[in-house]
């Protein structure tokens, strides 16, 4: 639900509200006022009756006095009744008094004289020996009066006439003149007797009936309200009825107010409850959007990782495939290693094959020419060729051993003479120095033979190609036993071209056609190396030329011994 409707909803609410409590309110303001009204007219009324009520007893007590009964039954006024009349007129503040005979005539009278017919309908009853009373039938400007009229019984029963007594009603309207509220007090004709407003009797009123309650509404008057609630009272002890108005306005008021106080209390509470459920809704809409935004990181975690996921596999596929790659390098470089070092062993078999051919060849003339001890050093020389291809072709037989097998300590210098055996003849074919390492004592290390024979072979031999066909070709193999075992490679040649590079397989710089040329020798070596818990290195010499390292750890029976 939208702002503007909630208020709509809220006006309609609070309009709704209004127009079923306003009636309530009202009412209950009005019955409040009647209430009060009706004390208040019951006050004033008590106090006219009580009031009349002593002139009632004062008429019939004057009614009773000896001498005016005497004055009745004699058809005659007497001093001594009028002089009792006066006296009683004067101690009870009544306005006349006087003893009427049964045919109407006034006999003895105290106070101002009434109309030609006094009396009236109360004397009338009273002289059938009731208690009359009522309003005067006075001459136009006499002062009002009413009227109360007693029998005068003879001794011996019989109505002998009637005591009339009549009280000033307009000194009666004085005692309320200061009430608060407008009263009056009507005949049954509806003629107003007694009231403490002037005006009440003389104005229009309109009634309207509200909730069981008389209203008035009063034009044009000034001492009266405009709308007012009139409380009656019968009162027939003296035949009136007895009115009182009171002011509606201070009741519809504070109803008004009592309206206002149960609105704005409304109204706070539903805007209390609209804006609760504005911010509950707020608040499911916040969750909601989290929710959706946790959902989706999730969702973008778990395609992240499914990707993570298959990116390790890739990579352990990889990396399996690369292995695999290296492992079939190795097997490659194994393979050129032998072409190589077939190749070398060629050459270096040959080279004795055909001094062996020459000095058997000697050894034959010098017998035939009778001279045997020349014969027999040839025959040594034979025999010395001899040894050293047995040790040559021994150096292949390694070289073509299987490769797996475990690392265990070998003898660096025993590998370090192998590898020279191998290459001696290419080195002195161009007339490359090459120096070894002085033969001592043998050096132990972890590896495998054919292997660390393999990468120092490889090393003399990049060597080699490095210096070929410079002057002063040279190179030098140190050996520097401890922990590790060094054994360095150096050259004089130009240096390595991409020292970052030397070590990927079939990087080479060399002839691709020449046998060697293949770019797999540092590899092989590289990966020979650890495999046996070394490390091979090479980097390039201030002065020329490039250093190759490789070190190796210490056999543990050298450590034992
Ligand atoms: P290949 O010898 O078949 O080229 P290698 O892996 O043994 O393969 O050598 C790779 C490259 O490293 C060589 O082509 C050469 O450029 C460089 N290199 C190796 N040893 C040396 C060296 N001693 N001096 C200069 N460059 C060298």
């Amino acid at each position: 639900m939208g702002r503007g409707l909630s208020a709509l909803v809220l006006c309609l609410g609070l309009l709704g509200l209004g127009a079923v409590s306003w009636p309530v309110l009202h009412g209950r303001a009005l019955d409040r006022l009647a209430q009060g009204a009706r004390a208040d007219l019951d006050l004033a009324a008590d106090a006219l009756v009580s009031l009349l009520q002593q002139y009632r007893e004062t008429a019939v007590l004057a009614a009773d006095y000896p001498s005016v009964v005497a004055a009745a039954a004699a058809g005659a006024g007497s001093a001594e009744a009028e002089a009792r009349l006066g006296r009683i007129a004067d101690k009870t503040d009544l306005r006349a008094l006087r003893l009427v005979a049964r045919d109407g005539r006034v006999l003895s009278a105290a106070g101002p004289p009434m109309g030609p017919r006094a009396g009236g309908a109360p004397l009338d009853r009273a002289l059938t020996g009731a208690l009359g009373r009522g309003v005067a039938v006075v001459p136009p400007g006499a002062p009002r009066l009413y009227e109360f009229a007693a029998p005068v019984f003879a001794p011996g029963g019989g109505v002998l006439g009637a005591v009339l007594a009549g009280v000033d009603l307009d000194r009666i309207d004085r005692l309320w003149r200061g009430a608060p509220e407008p009263l009056f007090f009507a005949t049954p004709a509806g003629e107003v007797l007694i009231s403490n407003r002037a005006e009440l009797g003389a104005v229009a009123v309109r009634r309207i009936g509200v909730r069981g309650h008389e209203l008035w509404r009063i034009d044009g008057a000034r001492e009266l309200p405009e709308r007012a609630l009139v409380a009656t009272r019968d009162l027939p002890v003296v035949g009136l009825t007895g009115s009182l108005l009171a002011d509606t306005a201070p009741a519809v008021r504070a109803a008004l107010a009592q309206l206002a106080g149960v609105l704005a209390a409304a109204a706070v509470a539903g805007a209390m409850i609209l804006t609760g459920r504005a911010r509950l809704r707020a608040e499911a809409l916040a969750a909601r959007r989290l929710e959706r935004q946790v959902a989706a990181r999730t969702a973008e975690l778990r395609a992240a990782n499914a990707g993570l996921t298959r990116e390790i596999a890739e990579r352990r596929e990889a990396e399996a495939a690369l292995e695999r790659a290296q492992d079939d390098l190795v097997q490659a470089g194994k393979l050129a290693a032998l072409g190589q070092l077939a190749a070398g062993l060629g050459h270096e078999l040959n080279q004795p094959l055909m001094a062996v051919r020459s000095y058997a060849e000697n050894a034959a003339a010098y017998l035939e020419r009778g001279r045997p001890e020349r014969a027999a050093e040839s025959l040594g020389r034979i025999s010395e060729m001899a040894r050293r291809m047995g040790r040559i072709i021994r150096s292949l037989r390694a070289f073509a051993r299987a490769e797996d097998a475990a690392v265990a300590d070998v003898d660096l210098t025993a590998v370090i003479e192998a590898v020279a055996d191998i290459v001696r003849f290419r080195a002195r074919a161009m007339g490359a120095r090459v120096d070894w390492p002085e033969a001592g004592a043998p050096v132990w290390v972890r590896g495998g033979e054919v292997r660390l024979q393999q990468v120092l072979l490889n090393l003399v031999t990049n060597a080699l190609d490095a210096v070929e066909g410079r002057d002063g070709a040279r190179v030098s193999v140190r050996m520097a036993a401890g922990d590790p075992v060094r054994l360095t490679v150096r050259d004089n040649g130009p240096g390595i071209a991409e020292p970052g590079r030397m070590f990927d397989p079939f990087y080479s710089t060399k002839d691709v056609g020449k046998a060697e040329g293949m770019g797999l020798g540092l590899s092989i070596s590289h990966r020979l190396a650890s495999s046996f818990g070394g490390e091979l290195t090479g980097r390039n010499l201030a002065r020329g030329g490039a250093l190759f390292e490789l070190r190796l750890r210490p056999a543990r029976l050298e450590a034992a011994a």
